[in-house]
């Protein structure tokens, strides 16, 4: 009977059926719970069933169901490495490889040399040893593994020693004692958090140590009397136990950012050059890449991860490699990389390019929506750098800030993130904010139409 309703009609028209009926049970459902859960007389008159009402919402999840889930966003939120929002937006020349190599046959495990089968991490393996000094190279699929993948091979049944002020946990699923136990590896916690010497590692040191291990603390800082032990000094301690250093570095940047605004970072080759022997990091983190771990260190120990028969669930497609490959690419040069890869672009944006392309949206707005409530200002604040990188930069930024009487910004935003393509935005102290530190150029037409939508509907 509902379906016999006009939007839903209408509908027919363009979607399959099965969709159409799906939605119009799941709308038929949902209300027939809130009759079930009314407790009063007053609860079930609230509730108005009108058929055309009922069909209209089922119109609209039938819309959205037909749509694709994965989708564009607009990040406007200035959170550059926004890991809910997918991490790095990927470098030109990645992305046409990727247009280039996904639709074809390519050469992923063939030497076109020799017509033989060969190793589809040859695409890497020289590219990342040149760029980093490492001796040799692996990538899989995420820092996680990585850093599984290392301890399984070099640590499984023995232990792993690491400073209690690095037992860090990211993004709410990476823990390091987690990871540490599912990879069959002992963890042996040294030092307090906030303090650490290298005698603690000495004392812990005995005939079951496998690993040394130093995690980038990436997503917080422990503040006022601490102490670490140099990278330098485990490396010595090692050296004299016979036992090799690993480091997790978490954002990992072949190049050194500092800057007024950002702390020093110890780079990838810095690590390596350190006598680290192996180095894991995220591929979409500071690289700017594709999601990927990728692993760094002396010969010996990447010839035993390759021998581990847990690589092959771990190992990456073509698609990661095509993206990876030409990022990495862009680093031979490191004023090619500080243009051409977003995130690096994005990190080092000058204020006056911010202040020019906040005014700019600001005008464009006020301009076009004149005739809608609301009021559009530029204002000074700061952008994070996200993903667990420089967990305490604040980036001086350009903002613009909407207000309108009787409109609340939490609605707003809600519309926002319907708009085609979705936009989605910053709240603080009930503002709504746009940072265009995350705003690709082209995107500021796309956002005036969403606000348009947006205005629309609530007013
Ligand atoms: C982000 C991070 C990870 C996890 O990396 P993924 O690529 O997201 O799997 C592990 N360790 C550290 C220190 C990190 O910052």
């Amino acid at each position: 009977m509902l379906l016999q309703e006009e939007p839903l009609k209408e509908l027919a028209e363009r979607l399959p059926r099965k969709l159409i009926l799906q939605s119009a049970q799941e709308v038929i459902d949902s209300y027939r719970r809130c009759i079930m859960d009314a407790e009063t007389a007053a609860d079930l008159e609230s509730l108005k069933i009108v058929p055309a009402e009922l069909a209209a919402e089922a119109a609209l999840k039938a819309e959205s169901h037909a749509g694709t889930s994965l989708r564009a966003v607009i990040n406007a939120t200035g959170t550059i490495l926004h890991t809910n929002l997918g991490r790095a937006p990927l470098p030109q020349c990645a992305v046409d490889a990727l247009a280039d190599t996904a639709g074809t046959y390519c050469n992923l495990e063939y030497s076109l040399e020799t017509g033989e089968r060969d190793s589809r991490m040859a695409h890497l393996e020289e590219l990342l040893c040149e760029l980093t000094g490492a001796e040799d190279a692996l990538v899989v699929n995420n820092n996680a593994a990585a850093v599984f993948l290392v301890l399984n091979t070099l640590a499984s049944g023995g232990e792993v020693i690491v400073s209690r002020g690095q037992l860090v946990e990211i993004g709410g699923s990476f823990r390091i004692p987690d990871v540490m136990s599912a990879s069959g590896a002992r963890l042996v916690e040294v030092g307090t958090t906030n303090k650490c010497y290298p005698g603690d590692y000495e004392a812990a040191i005995n005939e079951h140590t496998a690993l040394l291990l130093k995690v980038h603390t990436s997503n917080y800082r422990i503040m006022g009397f601490t102490r670490e032990v140099e990278r330098g000094d485990m490396v010595e301690l090692g050296r004299r136990a016979g036992i090799s250093v690993m480091e997790d570095l978490g954002s990992g940047t072949l190049l050194d950012l500092a800057s007024p605004e950002l702390p020093s970072e110890p780079t990838v080759p810095e690590c390596l050059d350190a006598g680290v022997s192996v180095v894991t990091f995220s591929g979409d983190k500071l690289l700017g890449g594709p999601q990927a771990g990728i692993i760094l260190g002396k010969k010996k120990i990447i010839d035993e991860l390759h021998r581990n028969q847990i690589l092959r669930a771990l190992r990456v497609d073509k698609l990661t490699i095509a993206a990876l490959e030409n990022t990495l690419r862009l680093y031979f040069d490191p004023h090619t990389a500080l243009a051409e890869v977003p995130v690096l672009r994005m990190l080092k944006r000058e204020k006056e390019d911010l202040k020019r392309q906040a005014t700019e949206l600001q005008r464009l707005l006020q301009n076009e929506l004149q005739h809608q409530q609301g009021e559009w200002e530029v204002t000074e604040g700061t952008s994070t750098v996200g993903g667990g990188a420089f967990p305490l930069a604040e980036l001086p930024t350009y903002l613009v800030s909407f207000k309108a009487e009787g409109i609340s910004p939490g609605k707003l935003a809600r519309e926002l993130r319907f708009a085609d393509p979705p936009v989605v935005v910053r709240l603080q102290h009930d503002c709504l904010l746009m940072d265009v530190r995350t705003i690709l150029s082209g995107q500021e037409e796309q956002i005036v139409s969403a606000m348009r939508n947006a205005l629309d509907k609530l007013t």
